[in-house]
């Protein structure tokens, strides 16, 4: 079936939703989602979204700009932090009018807390100085997301925008550098639907669930990224992917940094705050990729706890606080503890351990949602990205806590205005009617297959050893090992088979689909990793301990090589506005 919409979004989070609010009423606008569009992983963003509102101490959009370029280790494009950190102020601002409910200080003010890497000078006079932290981050005690996904559905409801819940796309129809839409599958029914579009707005969140330990969402596979890398267009930055710093032991579940904000203190087996070590000005409070490190370090000098199966992990100490701010600002995480671990989080400490986090890199665009053709910089006629699965880039090497929702709104804004400009003008692109035979063919393998391989068994095999091999700490020998196993484990992908051939919600079919997306950003994300010869934000190589400016100072652009070989990389040179690269230091 063919159906024509003006624009179509792939993506209910955030970004997809903050896009649609934009789309004027007079233009048709479709938002396809693979869940219930208020489940999108937005809704599990716990610490907040920053601005400078200077609400509860004086700040800049130039101190959010600064800290953000430091904190993506020089490898963000300034010009688009720029873009970001000034628009933060209004996009707050245009939230609470659409009813999102922060919580407030004494004033009756949106209040701010403590986040990761957000500081301010010391002394006003010397702006490059010492920095002390900054109560930057807007809140909804630690629901910060679940309410802005519910604020922006609710607006989109109101706008008439139509939804397709429970709608897995999977092909992208891109010919000659102009996108004409997609294909998606009805998950109820297996049945296939085209979607003729004039623009298609990727916005399809991360892919997290390539590692074994994550905070991300089972729907976190990477689907966006993969379907624009097997269209021939590249992937940037991919060999940066975030571990934050406390997931809860074993499982990855996250506790927000919105608890170190508050005051929270991490411990090691002998109850030292090693961070005093590893960052003696913020300590607790500096970026994710130095905690994760300190975490791992620890841990492997002996200073971990030792848990009953054998794996390591710290403590994340909030008992200090008391019950009132821990039941108050905390509810959700601490509530996580109790129920996961069996901690009482007011009497004792949380054992916790790095978790795969948030993708740095993703679909190369320009500050205005635009996909990149290349790393020249032209762009594919029609099609857009936003949010987590996109790279403007804006965070770089490592990103700040809070700078994620921000990047939603801003970009999910910029995106939506950019399209409505464009579907002015344009025209749908022409099209056979018979745009769904590649995915037909697809499913039907995958219906056919009787190989012995089951698709659980790869995606664990995967999880595992990138969880080794390409996670907090990397090397030459592992990362090597891992770009064979993602060759592996393509082949073997090729010989599964699945249980249920029925029609009707056939999950084992979107795994199998899922899958082929995992480890198509897994070797974009592997081969990207192993070139880098340099430790930069995230990216850690314990052959190459230095960040090297020199030769490194350039972005990654991973295209896939179309005769199944390793993927050919490109470079293209970061954007320096204002801020000169120095020595990273908290
Ligand atoms: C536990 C957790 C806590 C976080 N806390 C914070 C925080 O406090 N502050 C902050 O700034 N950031 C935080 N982040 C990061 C931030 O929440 C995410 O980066 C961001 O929400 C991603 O939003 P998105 O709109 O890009 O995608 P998502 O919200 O992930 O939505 C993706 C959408 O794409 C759809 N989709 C994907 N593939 C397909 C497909 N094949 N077909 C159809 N639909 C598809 C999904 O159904 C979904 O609707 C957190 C992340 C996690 C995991």
């Amino acid at each position: 079936m063919v159906q024509n919409f003006d624009v179509v979004i792939i993506g209910a989070g955030g970004a997809g939703l903050r896009a649609a609010v934009e789309i004027p009423k007079e233009y048709s606008c479709a938002v396809l989602s693979k869940v219930f569009p208020p489940r999108s992983h937005t809704g599990t963003a716990q610490g907040g979204v920053c601005a400078a509102l200077s609400n509860m101490e004086d700040d800049s959009w130039e101190n959010h700009a600064f800290d953000t370029v430091k904190g993506s280790d020089y490898l963000g494009d300034q010009d688009s932090i720029e873009v970001m950190c000034k628009d933060a102020i209004r996009a707050i601002m245009e939230l609470e009018h659409m009813g999102m409910p922060f919580s407030r200080n004494a004033e009756g003010k949106i209040a701010q807390r403590n986040f990761g890497g957000h500081t301010k000078p010391a002394d006003p006079n010397d702006p490059y100085g010492k920095r002390i932290p900054v109560k930057r981050s807007c809140y909804s005690a630690d629901r910060t997301g679940h309410v802005m996904l519910h604020t922006l559905y609710e607006t989109c409801i109101k706008n008439q925008v139509n939804f397709f819940s429970e709608y897995f796309v999977t092909d992208l129809l891109i010919e000659n550098g102009v996108c004409k839409g997609v294909v998606a599958m009805d998950i109820a029914t297996s049945e296939l639907h085209t979607f003729h579009a004039k623009a298609v707005i990727f916005a399809t969140g991360g892919y997290g669930r390539v590692f074994r330990i994550t905070s991300n969402a089972h729907v976190g596979t990477g689907d966006g990224f993969a379907l624009c890398y097997k269209n021939g267009l590249p992937l940037e930055d991919m060999e940066f992917f975030q571990f934050h710093p406390t997931g809860l032991w074993k499982l990855g579940i996250l506790v927000s940094e919105a608890a170190r904000g508050e005051g929270g203190i991490l411990k090691n087996k002998d109850g030292e705050r090693f961070m005093v070590r590893y960052a003696p000005t913020v300590m607790d409070l500096a970026p994710r990729d130095m905690v994760s490190r300190a975490i791992i370090s620890e841990i492997r000098e002996g200073r971990g706890i030792r848990g009953s199966d054998g794996t390591d992990f710290v403590y994340l100490d909030v008992s200090h606080l008391g019950k009132e701010v821990i039941d108050d600002k905390l509810p959700e995480i601490t509530g996580f503890a109790r129920t996961y671990l069996g901690v009482e989080p007011t009497k004792e400490p949380i054992p916790i351990q790095p978790t795969a986090h948030y993708a740095m890199g993703g679909i190369p665009t320009n500050v205005n949602g635009e996909v990149l053709l290349n790393e020249k910089g032209d762009v594919v006629k029609g099609l857009y990205a936003a949010g987590e699965c996109a790279c403007v880039s804006v965070h770089g090497a490592n990103r700040l806590g809070t700078n994620s929702l921000l990047d939603l709104v801003v970009f999910g804004r910029r995106t939506g205005k950019a399209v409505t400009d464009f579907i002015k003008t344009a025209d749908y692109a022409p099209i056979s009617g018979n745009e769904d035979e590649r995915s037909k063919k697809i499913i039907n393998d995958i219906f056919n297959k009787n190989g012995n391989e089951k698709v659980v068994d790869i995606r664990t095999e995967l999880q595992d050893t990138m969880m080794n091999d390409c996670g907090v700490f990397r090397n030459e020998a592992d990362l090597k090992r891992m770009v064979e196993k993602v060759k592996e484990l393509k082949e073997r992908a090729k010989n599964i088979s699945i249980q249920d051939k029925g029609k009707v919600f056939n999950t084992d079919l979107i795994e199998a689909i899922e899958l082929d997306n995992l480890l198509e950003t897994a070797e974009a994300t592997v081969n990207s990793a192993y070139a880098r010869q340099e430790s930069r934000g995230a990216h850690t190589r314990e052959d190459f301990p230095k960040r090297d400016d020199e030769n490194w100072m350039k972005h990654t652009f991973a295209f896939k090589d179309e005769n199944g070989g390793a993927p050919i990389l490109k470079y293209k040179p970061v954007v320096v506005t204002r801020f000169k690269p120095m020595e990273r230091k908290y």
